[in-house]
């Protein structure tokens, strides 16, 4: 605390990302990170990258990475819009849709972020309670509202909706923005990337981060109606002409190239995310069926924090959420076959874990 600071930052409460261990000898599940490089073609565009082109600005508009975004999800490139990570799209969402009279609404366990950029733009905000299986009901959306914005899949849950459940909800809430953060969408759910033609108010958000490969090159986009994307480039032009360096923009165009890389490397994480799980059941644990590359699972009797703790000491980091309701639940990303066997073996070794017949 400072008394140079002003009130409004005096009453922030910052999101706290998972830690970023500076030591490399550990099995790192808390961040949900890619266990897997990026694409090769994107090593290589690195490596050839002409290093003398930095001594100018990048392209402020990233036209390239729009019209090859545009082109792979069939939309045109005026409903593209680009930032630095999904983070800072998301952040400039907030900003252009959700200050209004009403309040926003989003589910109780989301993103926390969301939380914190309300706090940061005074956006006033409601939780809507998940059912006890964790599911979000979109009926209980639909009431005069500023706003929505759910991720789908659901973090640190992972639970999908459905598309006809959110086109039921665009059908009946026409007058204000639904964003669907679909951070995870590639590991097996429904992308809503179809309805931004027939809904002038929905707003889709990814990430390269996840499914790509590349969370330490900070690249984020938004599609939707061309209308929504110039609000965005209202604010990003309002902030920071520059979001994105030369190199983000070159490595996320080729990234976007090497389809058969994403499908190799997303289908693997799939597959052992459906081992993962049944590994887990079989040691007492309830997994809720997850379409990311995470699982979210609480043993049956053993408190979360203490095998978070427990799987620490052993040099494996999981992440564990202290808010009531999920504070016996532990989110795990989904690395490589060697990490989750390593993972699988240290739990067994806890005293009070065993197999179940
Ligand atoms: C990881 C994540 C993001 C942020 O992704 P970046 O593009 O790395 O900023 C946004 N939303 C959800 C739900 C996430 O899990």
């Amino acid at each position: 605390m400072s008394k140079f600071w002003s009130d409004a930052i005096r009453d922030l409460t910052p999101y706290v990302p998972g830690e970023q261990p500076k030591v490399s000898n550990i099995i790192k599940l808390n961040t949900n990170e890619n266990p897997f490089g990026p694409s090769p073609k994107v090593t290589h565009a690195i490596h050839s990258f002409e290093s003398n082109k930095l001594r100018k600005y990048p392209d402020p508009d990233s036209t390239s990475l729009k019209n090859t975004l545009a082109e792979y999800y069939n939309v045109n490139s005026n409903q593209v819009f680009v930032g630095n990570g999904s983070d800072e799209v998301l952040a400039h969402a907030f900003m252009a849709f959700f200050r209004q009279r009403e309040p926003l609404l989003m589910p109780t366990i989301t993103y926390s972020f969301y939380d914190v950029y309300c706090n940061l733009y005074n956006i006033n905000y409601e939780h809507i309670p998940l059912g006890d299986d964790f599911s979000i009901d979109l009926t209980r959306y639909q009431r005069p509202n500023g706003g929505i914005i759910f991720a789908n899949p659901n973090a640190p849950t992972g639970k999908a909706l459905t598309l006809d459940a959110i086109e039921g909800l665009l059908n009946t809430n026409t007058e204000s923005v639904v964003i669907v953060d679909e951070a995870y969408v590639d590991f097996g759910a429904q992308s809503a990337v179809s309805l931004i033609n027939k809904y002038p108010n929905i707003l889709v958000i990814q990430t390269f981060s996840k499914s790509r490969s590349l969370a330490g090159m900070r690249v984020g986009f938004a599609l939707g109606n061309a209308e929504l994307i110039e609000g965005l480039e209202r604010v990003k032009n309002s902030f920071n002409s520059y979001p994105l360096d030369m190199l983000a923009q070159d490595t996320a165009i080729t990234a976007i190239q090497d389809e058969q890389y994403f499908q190799e490397t997303t289908q693997q994480i799939i597959s052992t995310r459906e081992w993962t799980t049944a590994q887990l059941e079989s040691i007492g644990f309830n997994v809720v069926p997850s379409k990311t590359n995470f699982v979210f699972a609480t043993h049956r009797y053993l408190p979360g924090a203490e095998l978070m703790g427990f799987l620490r000491t052993h040099n494996i980091l999981v992440r564990h959420f202290s808010r009531p309701g999920i504070e016996n639940h532990l989110r795990i990303t989904i690395g490589t076959p060697d990490e989750m066997s390593a993972f699988i073996d240290c739990l067994k070794k806890h005293p009070d874990i065993s197999t179940l017949d």
